[in-house]
């Protein structure tokens, strides 16, 4: 997602602490405290615009939801989305998400949300793929033991090397769908690039990956 430079984003992040958490790191295994009501925890990465995350925050009043995005040009749109007094279970990072186990405890997560991640695919760039076998060990880390990794996905390159890397993993997969939108699914939400991609007449992909067995 490459957007125009927004040189007032920086301030405009720092200005909205109640939806933003400006120290992530000191909140390491206490998230529950910076939600009105302590429910099971969610994690998108790649927040992006904050389309999901919105629509989860509101469909799902009893969870908590975390999305992280590192683009300061685009989390202030997920900011705006999140700016609404009715949305108290939403909060955002404004980070890399590389270094997970810093900024969350051990199983701390219910549940990782991948959406549309960049694909990167060149095979010298590998280890930036979200699904790549370093991510899925901090995953495992901050997850709790039943947690969920969620993913979803339009680029059938990703999907298949995330297949294999969940397997390799030895995670178990359940309900891999090859045709989200083929199922009449009422309670997906649509992210920003899915609703593009989908326009155009892309597939897609999703699936559940656990740590347990
Ligand atoms: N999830 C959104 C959607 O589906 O509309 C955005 C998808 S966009 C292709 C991927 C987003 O992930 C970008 O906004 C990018 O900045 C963010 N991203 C990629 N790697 C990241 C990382 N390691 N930490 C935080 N954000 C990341």
């Amino acid at each position: 997602m490459r957007l125009r430079n927004k040189p007032w984003a920086e301030d405009y992040i720092k200005n909205h602490p109640t939806i933003v958490e400006l120290d992530p790191y000191q909140r390491r295994g206490n998230w529950q405290s910076r939600f009105e009501q302590e429910q099971p925890l969610a994690l998108e990465i790649g927040t992006g615009k904050g389309r999901f995350i919105d629509g989860m925050a509101r469909q799902h009043p009893d969870m908590n939801f975390i999305g992280i995005e590192r683009d300061k040009n685009v989390i202030v749109s997920a900011i705006d989305k999140l700016n609404d007094p009715d949305v108290t279970n939403a909060t955002l990072i404004h980070e890399n998400a590389k270094d997970l186990r810093d900024m969350f405890g051990e199983n701390e997560i219910d549940r990782l949300y991948l959406n549309f991640s960049d694909p990167w695919p060149k095979s010298r760039h590998e280890k930036r793929r979200l699904t790549y076998y370093t991510f899925l060990e901090q995953y495992q880390n901050v997850l709790k033991d039943d947690g969920l990794v969620i993913m979803k996905t339009d680029n059938r390159q990703l999907f298949e090397y995330s297949l294999v890397s969940f397997s390799q993993f030895g995670m178990t997969l359940q309900d891999v769908k090859l045709d989200l939108h083929a199922s009449d699914d009422e309670t997906n939400i649509m992210t920003e690039y899915e609703e593009k991609f989908s326009q155009k007449g892309q597939v897609i992909y999703r699936c559940e990956a656990s740590f347990s067995a």
